[in-house]
């Protein structure tokens, strides 16, 4: 059974990145397995990945080099990050939260509590935050929402969206003209509430805006309320 959930495992031990890789396939994911930094950030550059499982040391850098990098892209910034070590060290621990990573699993672990960290994590982000009940047509609007899958439709066409900015449109959909805060939507795609994201929100707003237009969609559906945030306007 595949669920279609993309994890990212950057792991150079072959026998542990084997483990890791027979657990969450049997969960349904599918797993991208890198044993260097570099393949990995070649990866990540490429696609968007739902979940990133970082060991920290590797044979050409380090995990937490790549956490602190991807929490400064704006393409990457809200992927959920599971830090991995062999050093069960507080200072790694501390050092892996403090430059963005949303949880740690020290080695040795067990394949079914790493599996149960990922799924918290994953309920965590987009996927599964529970952005309210609205699903299918949206009222009065050309806008079809597809939570299953991830997708949203206009005027019957799949939009070619990036993991966060389907988390952003889902939500300014369900809000039906709602404003909301940068707080708010970083909190509801994010799932969390990030320091100094307001800019990182702007981007995707301004590639989602685009990718509306291209849809045909009315460039100035979605609208900026100065000092206040964004609403949709779905017609
Ligand atoms: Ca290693």
């Amino acid at each position: 059974m595949r669920d279609g959930t993309q994890i990212l495992l950057l792991e150079d031990e072959p026998a542990i990145a084997s483990t890791i890789a027979f657990a969450v396939q049997r969960e349904g994911f599918v797993l991208t397995h890198c044993p260097l930094v570099r393949d990995a950030r070649r990866e990540l550059s490429s696609r968007p990945f739902d979940l990133v499982v970082l060991d920290v040391g590797l044979p050409d850098g380090s995990g937490l080099d790549l956490c602190r990098d991807l929490r400064s892209g704006p393409e990457t910034a809200g992927m959920p990050i599971l830090v991995l070590s062999a050093r069960s060290e507080e200072l790694d621990r501390v050092l892996g939260l403090e430059l963005g990573a949303d949880d740690y699993v020290a080695k040795p672990f067990s394949p079914r509590e790493l599996v149960a960290r990922m799924r918290a994590l994953l309920r965590r982000s987009v996927s599964g935050h529970p952005l309210g009940r609205l699903e299918g047509r949206v009222p009065d609007s050309p806008f079809v929402l597809d939570r299953e899958g991830q997708r949203v439709s206009f005027r019957g066409v799949a939009l070619p969206l990036t993991r966060l900015e389907y988390g952003l449109l889902a939500t300014l959909l369900q809000g039906n003209g709602r404003i909301y805060s940068r707080d708010k939507l970083i909190e509801a795609v994010w799932g969390q509430t990030v320091d100094s994201m307001d800019r990182t929100v702007d981007t995707h707003i301004k590639t989602l805006r685009s990718k509306l237009r291209d849809a045909g969609a009315d460039k100035d559906c979605i609208v900026t309320h100065r000092g206040m945030g964004y609403s949709l306007v779905a017609r």
